[in-house]
């Protein structure tokens, strides 16, 4: 067994993958099992873009790419980007990858030193790389909690006070993996003004955009004095139901965009040509599928937080954007890991512990509703049993 770097023992996971291995595995040995673990739609690529990848392999178009990305969707994103948001973005500003994660990596590579101090505040339950990959780069994690009382806003407060001289990075994540919740303008424009005092980058994750059911959109990139300052990331793998094709995007300043694009040549090389091709064919395309797979999304959250509703010891509040709901458990009073265990081999339903998303997300289950309607009644009736035996 060779030695292995502190570095790498340091380096966390997201459980998501863990819980999706495990189904597998029980699903090959014959148990039925329904599965909310992964945030992934249940939907095909619009055709448009599968036709656009088919038709560039044909084409020969499958050699390497410049490692920031081909012009044409450098080009499409910038515009794309922009006028969803009400900016004019500069194509060199804009930097293509295999999925919107690995800028997670980036973003915090490029703006931290190792062993020096370096703090970086991310919310807590958040998406788990980010703290992962704070620890792993020798940087310090400065976890800012979400709270159910405040519909999973930054407590904002706290988030002031933990603001340091030390602070090289602010992660905002909105619409919200693992809770759903959606930062609300006032929070967006306290965060932004903090940062720009301050001059410190912000890294906005704002991958779930499209999928807000109520309210509206405020982009955290298009606050002012922040896209000189913010790494915007954002990719296909939700909006277009593209997980597996590995694309996204991070939209950041020039000169970061240049190291950004050293640190692609130094991994990866470049995201694979006729993958780039179909994202242009998406952003360009007709976003009739994208509305059609958002509403009925919204039909399932609606089910299914009233079913937990109806759940002994299960309170779920109405999240208004992502596909995941974030239900209190803490009326089984069990922790969330055994009962997330016990849904998965006494009912067969894959759930995920909310406190896989850190410390201030025990308490809590993560359920992505990327599953039928059918298979979400199924599913609740299945997790009853078990809730009644925990109020007992
Ligand atoms: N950011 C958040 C908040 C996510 O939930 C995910 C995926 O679950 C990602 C980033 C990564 O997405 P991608 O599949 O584009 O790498």
């Amino acid at each position: 067994m060779p030695a292995t770097s502190r570095r790498t023992a340091a380096l966390g996971t997201e459980n998501a993958f863990v819980v999706l291995a495990e189904v597998n595995e029980l699903v090959r040995r014959g148990k039925d099992v329904i599965s909310f673990c992964i945030g992934q739609p249940d939907f095909h690529t619009p055709k448009n873009v599968q036709d656009a990848a088919v038709r560039a392999i044909r084409e020969g178009k499958h050699g390497y790419t410049p490692s920031a990305g081909i012009n044409e969707l450098r080009e499409a994103a910038a515009k794309y980007m922009g006028a969803m948001r009400g900016l004019d973005i500069s194509p060199d500003h804009v930097v293509v990858g295999g999925g919107a994660k690995p800028f997670i990596a980036y973003a915090i590579l490029s703006t931290t030193d190792s062993g020096v101090g370096d703090e970086v505040i991310y919310p807590n339950p958040g998406f788990p790389i980010y703290e992962s990959v704070i620890n792993f780069v020798g940087g310090v994690p400065v976890p800012i909690p979400l709270r159910e009382e405040s519909d999973f806003g930054f407590d904002l407060d706290l988030f002031e006070k933990r603001l340091s001289p030390k602070t090289k990075l602010i992660i905002v994540n909105s619409p919200e993996n693992p809770t759903g919740g959606v930062l609300d303008r006032a929070q967006i424009e306290r965060i932004a003004r903090l940062a720009a005092e301050r001059s410190i980058p912000v890294m906005t994750d704002e991958i779930y955009r499209q999928f807000l059911y109520d309210g509206e959109f405020v982009s955290f990139y298009a606050q002012p004095g922040m896209h000189q300052r913010s790494i915007l990331l954002d990719g296909f793998s939700k909006s277009y139901a593209m997980t597996g094709w590995r694309l996204g995007y991070g939209v950041m300043p020039a000169e970061l965009a240049e190291h950004v694009t050293r640190l692609m040549v130094n991994s990866n090389s470049c995201t694979a040509s006729f993958v780039q091709l179909a994202g242009v064919a998406a952003l360009q395309g007709d976003h009739d599928p994208v509305r059609k797979m958002v509403a009925e999304f919204k039909r399932r959250r609606d089910i299914l937080v009233d079913g937990l509703n109806k759940l002994p010891g299960v309170t779920c509040k109405r999240p208004r954007g992502a596909f995941y709901v974030f239900p209190n458990i803490t009326g089984s009073k069990r922790p969330s890991a055994e009962v997330a265990d016990r849904l998965l081999q006494e009912a067969g339903v894959a759930v995920l512990s909310g406190a896989a998303f850190g410390a201030h997300g025990e308490g809590y289950l993560r359920i992505s509703y990327a599953n039928s309607e059918a298979n979400l009644r199924k599913a609740l009736e299945r997790m009853r049993p078990l809730f009644e035996s925990f109020a007992r």
